[in-house]
């Protein structure tokens, strides 16, 4: 194949020369990186291969099953396979699991009683969980119930404030929470050695106390994951890595058993915990999404560090830089105004394989304090393992950018992102 074949195609999809060209010079850069993104896919596949041989995965376990849903073998095994590839005890992975903020909520109302208190020794949590705790007051939020929140910032430099951490553990305090990714801010991502260390850390303060990451667009970017730096429990969504982009709904909740069956009794009811809920034919899904999961987080975190590479040689400050390790697949760009972060938006948008032709636009969404931009021509509707854009619409607009099911999609929807840029003279190459 020669390359103006390739050059030619990107023309019919409306990238022009010079912005190809910058994308070549740009990729160019990143051979070194790419090897060693590829380095932790491979170790990571081997892992959940591995963890699906040692439970005995068959092709019965791809069954549907329906009404209550007893002894459904396949949502059974496919627990301890997540269990044990994330370093738990037990998982609870279940299609009746809405999204991440909902599997996030079960983990906490399961696991907090009135008068207990949540401590967040790294900063405000993800926007949809201020409602779920009750920072904003909120119908059937924590608050409600009579549990209090604290929450301790990161200091200046994104470091762990251990001083004020430990003043702020008290005889209320029962569970920490710990989210690993920025979210909506620029703050760093945590590593998983990082959080290892805050978790020693309160433990050494208060043993007992519950340590729970929020794991959301971190599973598999690393070879370890948190509960196997002392996490008692990690949670996330599977229309995010750990579904590999063919989960088409569902969450998981991993970690120590006690707490990952008070998760399920909330879930459910008390009683009836892990033994019901059917998966209605979504299991060979999960499965199969599991397996991909590696090689798909490996494409979205080589289209993250594409995307820092190209915007900061641009001028545009990135978090994290071209050259930090990444520790999550979030991309952020901060782009200075509205149009600029529209226009981007727009462009991954124009990029995608489903709903290309429609032009996204700032909208007010539930769970979120300002308007919000999202750009997805997703599969499943949301995924933000698929390739997309979401930006608040304030200050100092950021656009966070992630996912990619392959890396020569999410180069695609990062050239044309810059293109829109360019379109509308907001950058010049
Ligand atoms: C996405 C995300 C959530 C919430 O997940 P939803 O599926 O959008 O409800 C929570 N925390 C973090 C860090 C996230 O990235």
């Amino acid at each position: 194949m020669n390359k103006s074949e390739t050059k030619n195609i990107y023309q019919e999809l409306g990238i022009c020369e010079k912005v190809y060209q910058y994308g070549q010079q740009v990729e160019q850069t990143l051979k070194e990186r790419f090897a060693s993104i590829d380095a932790i896919a491979e170790y990571n596949q081997l892992k959940v291969v591995h963890a699906m041989q040692k439970h005995k995965v068959s092709e019965a376990c791809m069954y549907a099953s329906s009404g209550y849903g007893y002894n459904d073998l396949g949502r059974d095994t496919l627990e301890e396979v997540y269990a044990t590839a994330f370093g738990a005890e037990a998982a609870l992975v279940r299609p009746q699991i809405a999204c991440g903020t909902h599997a996030l909520g079960v983990a906490l109302s399961g696991n907090l009683r009135p008068g207990d208190e949540l401590l967040s020794p790294v900063g405000k949590p993800y926007d949809t969980l201020e409602e779920v705790i009750g920072i904003r007051p909120s119908r059937g939020s924590l608050a409600e119930y009579g549990i209090t929140y604290r929450q301790v910032d990161l200091l200046e430099d994104g470091s762990f404030d251990y001083e004020n951490i430990k003043k702020a553990i008290n005889s209320r305090t029962k569970l920490v929470t710990i989210q690993r990714s920025k979210g909506y801010q620029t703050r760093p991502t945590l590593s998983v050695s990082q959080i290892g260390e805050l978790i020693a850390f309160v433990k050494s303060v208060k043993p007992d106390v519950i340590c729970m990451v929020d794991n959301c667009y971190g599973e598999f970017v690393e070879t370890i994951e948190p509960c196997q730096v002392g996490a008692d429990l990690m949670v996330g969504s599977l229309i995010k890595n750990p579904g590999g982009g063919l989960a088409p709904i569902g969450g998981y909740i991993a970690g120590r058993e006690e707490y990952v069956e008070n998760a399920a009794y909330r879930l459910t009811t008390p009683g009836l915990g892990k033994e019901v809920g059917a998966t209605l034919g979504v299991n060979q899904s999960f499965y199969q999404g599991f397996f991909l999961s590696p090689t798909v987080t490996a494409a979205a975190v080589k289209g993250a560090v594409f995307a820092a590479n190209i915007y900061e040689k641009l001028g545009y400050a990135v978090v994290p830089d071209g050259r930090e390790d990444r520790h999550d697949i979030i991309q952020a760009v901060t782009l200075g105004s509205a149009e600029a972060v529209i226009a981007f938006c727009q462009g991954i948008q124009a990029a995608a394989p489903v709903d290309s032709y429609v032009a996204p636009e700032p909208w007010a969404m539930p769970g979120y304090d300002s308007d919000v931009i999202m750009a997805a021509g997703a599969f499943v509707q949301g995924s933000s393992i698929e390739l997309s854009a979401d930006a608040p619409i304030k200050p100092p607009y950021a656009v966070y950018f992630q996912g990619g099911l392959t890396w020569q999609h999410a180069k695609l929807g990062i050239l044309m992102s810059l293109q829109k840029l360019v379109d509308a003279g907001i950058v010049n190459l």
